[in-house]
């Protein structure tokens, strides 16, 4: 087997050689982390003309969807780019990429905002399960969250945990995700959400892991929860 740090040593040294990690054509100029200019491109926002609220686009004056927040959005569209960019790197940050990680949180750094988020109180972020966490030693959400919060000038603050028992969403079927418990999430201990808070997360799928989150903000205390993801993937 060869020593994993191997790739990432070659292409430190002669990243121009190996083909893109993600077309495998030439990387050629505008490359980093391995990515060719044009699978960066990838990162697309999303549809014009899409709900304030679910950040998709639907026929209904109302927003069908549950939600518990005032306005929600997300910077890319998860399923953007060939191949699908927001696909490829956030399972590989989160098996410990580090080239991904620093490339997409140096371009959320650089990301418009939606306004609204501006005018947030304190920026928190959707908890990932303790274990997993320990496991892969890099929280997405809470890093996204830590840069959004330095970019608004606002205190970022961990106020919500998950309880590990519930399992790993990405691994669940879609059923199952939709039922995920209410007690599966809740305020850490002694934390105290006011005013306007604004949630972070990496990726918004069904929007039920927000759901419990942005309810037990509320419950606790929160006037107003607003949601940013990097990513919405329906
Ligand atoms: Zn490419
Ligand atoms: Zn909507």
């Amino acid at each position: 087997m060869l020593p994993a740090d191997l790739l990432p040593r070659l292409r430190a040294i002669r990243g121009d050689l190996l083909p893109c990690r993600g077309c495998l054509g030439p990387v050629g100029e505008g490359a980093q982390a391995g990515l060719c200019a044009r699978c960066w491109e990838g990162l697309r926002p999303l549809q014009e003309g899409r709900c304030p609220r679910c950040a998709l686009t639907h026929a209904e004056e109302a927003c069908p969807e549950a939600v518990a927040w005032e306005r929600g959005d997300a910077l890319w569209d998860y399923h953007g780019g060939r191949p699908p960019l927001g696909a490829l790197l956030v399972p590989g940050i989160k098996r410990g990429e580090t080239g991904w990680r620093t490339a997409l949180l140096g371009r959320l750094a650089q990301a418009p905002l939606p306004e609204w988020a501006l005018e947030a109180d304190c920026v928190t972020a959707a908890p990932s399960a303790l274990p997993r966490r320990l496991l892969r030693g890099f929280d997405l959400a809470a890093e996204a969250g830590r840069v959004v919060a330095g970019r608004i000038e606002r205190p970022f603050a961990p106020l919500l945990a998950k309880d590990w028992r519930s399992g790993r969403q990405a691994s669940r079927t879609e059923s199952a995700r939709r039922r995920l418990p209410r007690t599966a999430i809740g305020l850490r201990r002694g934390a105290r959400p006011g005013g306007i808070v604004l949630l972070v997360d990496d990726v918004w799928t069904t929007g039920t892991t927000l759901l419990r989150c942005a309810q037990a903000l509320k419950e606790g205390g929160a006037e107003e929860v607003r949601v940013l993801a990097l990513f919405r993937a329906l």
